[in-house]
């Protein structure tokens, strides 16, 4: 599904985030990727969602290159990601509905169908009714189920998260693993970013580990594709 084979990201300036990274999310796999502040998992994030492109290497979505995507294509390619953050980034001068309406109105849908399909998100999220609420009036817990309506909202097939849990605390973390397990459980595939190892270890899935850019654990030796 993902796929990254020596991929490596030098920011300008010099920093290297990424230094020959293997890495394969398999379909509907649901995945961890921790390690230390500074370690690369939001760098490698963004080479998925092309916020960043790759300095060397090969990342493919589905057997297909997206190094050289065209700046065109790329809002094609983000809408079969789901991307949540640990702030959420949620405009709080908006209506949850609004929030949570707002990659179906990019993608042009009706008014009739956004309204079911908001309503459909928010249930799945556990906040059926309140889709007249202000962020603002939501607990932490809440707004982090709002930025996860939101990704899930338009059904891509991939969700990423970049430490969600980061500001809640372990109960509600927890709520928040097993609602991604859901999606996982519908076919989703889901990489979660984080650098909660004590919520890592509760749970069964494979986990990558990245420490000063590099892949230290998680994957299974592969041939390494592309080398001379
Ligand atoms: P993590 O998400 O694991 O905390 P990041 O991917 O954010 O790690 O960062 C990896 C390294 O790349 C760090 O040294 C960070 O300072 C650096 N870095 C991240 N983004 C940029 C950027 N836009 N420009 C320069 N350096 C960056
Ligand atoms: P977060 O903890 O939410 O990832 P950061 O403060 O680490 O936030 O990063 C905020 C933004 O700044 C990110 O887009 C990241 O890529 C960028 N960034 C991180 N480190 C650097 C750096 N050394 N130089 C320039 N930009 C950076």
């Amino acid at each position: 599904m993902i796929q990254f084979e020596q991929v490596s990201k030098v920011y300008p300036g010099g920093q290297k985030a990424l230094l020959d990274v293997n890495f394969h999310l398999r379909q509907g796999e649901m995945a961890f990727l921790t390690g230390h502040s500074g370690a690369g998992k939001s760098t490698l994030l963004k080479l998925i969602t092309v916020i960043e492109r790759a300095s060397a290497g090969r990342v493919s979505i589905n057997g297909h290159d997206i190094a050289n995507v065209s700046p065109k294509h790329v809002p094609y390619l983000r809408r079969n990601i789901g991307m949540i953050f640990q702030n959420h980034h949620l405009l709080l001068e908006k209506t949850v509905f609004d929030n949570v309406a707002l990659p179906l109105v990019i993608e042009g849908f009706s008014h009739g169908e956004i309204k079911k399909r908001v309503a459909g998100a928010l249930d799945m999220v556990g906040l059926y009714g309140k889709e007249r609420h202000n962020p603002i009036m939501l607990s932490g817990g809440e707004q982090q189920r709002v930025g996860i309506a939101r990704a899930i909202v338009n059904k891509p097939p991939i969700l990423l998260a970049d430490e969600p849990t980061g500001n809640l605390d372990p109960k509600l973390s927890m709520d928040i693993l097993r609602l991604f397990e859901t999606f996982h459980d519908a076919g989703t595939s889901v990489l979660i970013a984080t650098h909660d190892l004590g919520l890592i270890a509760r749970m069964k899935y494979r986990t990558f580990t990245l420490k000063q850019g590099q892949m230290i654990g998680g994957e299974q030796q592969t041939s390494r594709v592309g080398e001379a």
